[in-house]
């Protein structure tokens, strides 16, 4: 795969636009037509020729076609926010009765969807451990019509095996969607296994800067083109162009990001490793993890995002530990220039988030772009902040 081809050049064409070499913003909710026909053919073809916004904007249409390329698909829509493009992907599957198996602990909104909105429409599931593919399988039901994946899952990072759990969907005629943005399309291709679909939060990674929210669905043309005259078109949660050209912007510079946000959470886990305070770390690509061998399969490197335990169970020192550190934001999401922790302590007084299924002494951390001493620095002074008060 050509990747800075698909990232710089793949579908732009300088000579339509003065030469500029960064693509123009179409900020314009329609297009015009000179002819009937003209009008008659681009309503026709609503997905592919400017006619309305909601529909194709050429500004976003760039960013579509990168972005299928990147995932190995046909085709791809991008959609307000990762929820909307999730949402989206679900409800174009299901019908009233129809059944989902859904990894346990998905993002918290997955989880909403399924067992808040989808419920009140019929639709039941069930979530189950994806460490073991065999889960999957015996969760199906006959009315089973997805199986919803996201590897590694968000604050503990479990893995599925993405080609055993695409088999048995495979063999039971079930469509298979995966939540990719932990890894983004440079470090994992969930389409190569045999996904249908995959879904990012463009927010992350893909924005890189911590400045729009935005969502990816990738698949087959049939898929997309199903999902576009219903879903998408219908409940309309699309992109500005403006914040469709953040995204590429943003795309431009990912693979560097990447490999550096790769390499520094290296060496951040390395120090927190040998950490006495430290009873426990959720990274994929730490050698001691039970699912090492499977991230080496299927992913191409680790990302910037880990959680730990500290060796505490009181609320106290975890805040004060938290409160310390001054090169991490405390702030949701990830994947920006900036370094965040969110500490699951937070959410013990949120009724919003099901607080209880997250024990007390975890942090969840993004690596971003600073130089790994200085961050490592940062967690060292407020490890000795919480020691000196222990002692
Ligand atoms: C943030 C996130 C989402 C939701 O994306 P939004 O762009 O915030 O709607 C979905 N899945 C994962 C894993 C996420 O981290």
């Amino acid at each position: 795969m050509d990747i800075s081809y698909i990232i710089n050049e793949l579908g732009e064409d300088r000579a339509q636009y003065y030469g500029s070499v960064t693509p123009p913003i179409m900020q314009t909710a329609m297009f015009g037509f000179d002819t009937v026909e003209k009008m008659r053919e681009a309503l026709v073809k609503e997905a592919d020729l400017p006619f309305y916004t909601r529909g194709h904007n050429p500004t976003t249409y760039m960013l579509q076609q990168k972005m299928a390329a990147l995932e190995n698909a046909e085709d791809a829509l991008v959609f307000a926010s990762g929820s909307a493009a999730i949402g989206a992907a679900i409800m174009a599957n299901v019908n009233q009765g129809d059944h989902v198996v859904c990894v346990q602990k998905p993002y918290s909104w997955t989880g909403k969807l399924l067992n808040n909105l989808l419920s009140r429409f019929g639709v039941t599931n069930t979530m189950v451990d994806g460490t073991n593919p065999q889960n999957f399988e015996t969760a199906i039901q006959p009315n089973t019509k997805v199986i919803f994946l996201e590897s590694p899952n968000s604050w503990t990072f479990e893995q599925q095996d993405i080609a055993a759990v695409a088999q048995i969907a495979q063999r039971h005629g079930i469509v298979t969607i995966m939540d990719n943005s932990y890894a983004t399309p440079l470090y994992q291709r969930p389409i190569d296994y045999g996904i249908d679909m995959v879904a990012h939060s463009a927010t992350k990674y893909i924005s890189g800067h911590s400045d729009t929210v935005a969502g990816i669905l990738c698949g087959s043309k049939e898929m997309m083109a199903k999902i576009f005259a219903s879903e998408f078109m219908t409940l309309g949660g699309v992109i500005s162009p403006f914040n469709a050209w953040l995204l590429l912007r943003g795309l431009r510079t990912l693979p560097a990001r990447l490999e550096r946000v790769s390499n520094t959470t290296a060496q951040v886990i390395d120090y927190l490793q040998q950490h006495p305070m430290v009873s426990k770390i959720y990274y994929p690509f730490l050698e001691s993890d039970p699912q090492h061998e499977l991230a080496k399969k299927q992913m191409l490197k680790g990302a910037g995002q880990f959680s730990i335990a500290l060796e505490t169970d009181d609320m106290e020192t975890m805040e004060r530990f938290c409160n310390q550190l001054n090169r991490f934001v405390m702030a949701c999401s990830w994947g920006g220039h900036e370094s965040l922790i969110f500490p699951a302590c937070v959410l013990y007084t949120s009724a919003n988030y099901g607080a209880a299924t997250l024990p007390v002494n975890l942090i969840r951390f993004y690596v971003g772009l600073e130089e790994p001493e200085a961050l490592i620095a940062d967690l060292e002074q407020a490890f000795e902040a919480i020691i000196t008060k222990v002692n």
